[in-house]
């Protein structure tokens, strides 16, 4: 697959992140060729940690088993510490291109462009270790298990913030199918909180053609999902935003019997904490009272995965500044008010211990994330380089 590039997207790309793209590239189409997934990433763990060394970076490997952060000084003295966050993992999907660089594990497969976010900091650390004209600490993080398993939450548990205090964390993650280069984002929350539930609908098998001897789960369970529509229809404020779906429906095995039970699984998602504990609340009294009214009983697991992802105000307005330096002052080059994506990132754990911003790079047209089709774009690796050097640059001034 071929990726649009734009010749004059530029004007504050770096010129030795541009005349370096290729050598990117190369990075980037190794770490393709190796997916790992959640807390697997050790050839991917290795090939970073001996990037970083040759920057002559010191590096602190094993949080959250494969994570690695490496620390680097600036040349001007004191000043505030930073975080930069890039993820390692890969998805349980089997490759369906043909590209030389494809996947070498059948079954895995860099989908969602992780390594393209790690080589981007990859070559902003290789960039500001040659030159480190800032005042104040830059910490590199390469974070495991951003998909499904929550590798973010498990390196804070384990003293990311405690080990490496700063005052400010970033995120950036590419989003195909908008204009290349644009920077996209919003203050507040930008991803949603995700759970999931399962509910054992339990009633009592009988003979299909005598149900008034038996309790019908499978009737109970139609009235429950069709009831649990209308938490988001009805309890939930109009001007709030939630989801409530039920994907899997389990139960019966043949024509004429009604079986014991029946096993629904589904997701929900939400952007305050304030919906995400009425939607749990309500969730449990329709499935309860639906339940009580058939005679049937419900067993209910309802888990809280990844909370909302909310961009703290004044970072934003960091983190943009810096998109506008890098996309250049063009109309749609940042755009500030994304709409919020119902989808899940767990960059929010380290956005609910410490103040940062995150921040979409489009990457233009082609395969969507989570594709067996996808491929980062490798044009954007020096856009998204120049992002992270113009940050640090800028939020790390040395004093006058
Ligand atoms: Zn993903
Ligand atoms: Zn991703």
């Amino acid at each position: 697959m071929q990726h649009e590039t734009d010749d004059d997207i530029a004007p504050g790309i770096l010129p030795a992140l541009a005349q370096a793209a290729e050598e990117f590239t190369s990075w980037r189409r190794t770490l393709h060729a190796m997916p790992e997934t959640a807390f697997e990433e050790q050839r991917t763990s290795a090939y970073v940690a001996a990037r970083l060394a040759s920057f002559g970076l010191p590096i602190h490997r094993g949080l959250a088993g494969t994570g690695l952060v490496a620390t680097l000084q600036g040349a001007r003295g004191a000043g505030p510490a930073i975080g930069l966050r890039a993820d390692m993992d890969a998805l349980d999907i089997h490759e369906a291109t043909n590209l030389p660089w494809r996947s070498d594990t059948p079954g895995k497969m860099h989908a969602c462009g992780h390594d393209g976010h790690m080589t981007m900091l990859l070559a902003a650390a290789r960039h500001l270790s040659a030159d480190p004209d800032f005042a104040g600490t830059v910490h590199f993080i390469f974070q495991p298990a951003e998909e499904n398993e929550g590798g973010a939450r498990v390196m804070v548990e384990q003293g990311l913030f405690d080990l490496f205090p700063m005052q400010a964390v970033y995120g950036l993650h590419n989003w195909p199918n908008a204009p290349f280069g644009t920077f996209l984002g919003r203050p507040g929350p930008m991803f949603a909180a995700f759970d999931i539930f399962e509910v054992k609908v339990i009633g009592r098998g009988a003979h299909a053609a005598m149900p008034q001897r038996g309790i019908d789960p499978v009737l109970t369970a139609s009235l429950v999902v069709a009831q649990l529509q209308s938490i988001v229809a009805r309890a939930v404020s109009p001007q709030e935003a939630a989801v409530v779906t039920v994907t899997q429906i389990h139960g019966g095995d043949t024509w004429n019997v009604i079986p014991d039970e029946v096993v629904l699984r589904g997701t929900a998602r939400t952007f305050t904490k304030e919906v995400r504990d009425l939607v749990e609340q309500r969730f449990r009294a329709v499935v309860e009272g639906v339940c009580a009214a058939q005679g049937a009983r419900a067993e209910i697991r309802y888990e809280r995965r990844y909370p909302a992802l909310v961009n703290h105000g004044a970072e934003f307005a960091h983190a943009l500044d810096a998109a506008r330096l890098t996309a250049g002052a063009g109309a749609g080059a940042v755009v500030a008010d994304f709409e919020p994506i119902m989808a899940a990132e767990d960059f929010a754990y380290m956005l609910e211990k410490a103040p940062g911003a995150y921040l979409c790079l489009a990457s233009g047209p082609g395969a969507n994330l989570h594709n067996a089709h996808y491929d980062f774009n490798d044009a954007l690796l020096p856009v998204g380089a120049s992002y992270w050097v113009n940050l640090v640059h800028s939020l790390l001034r040395p004093a006058a």
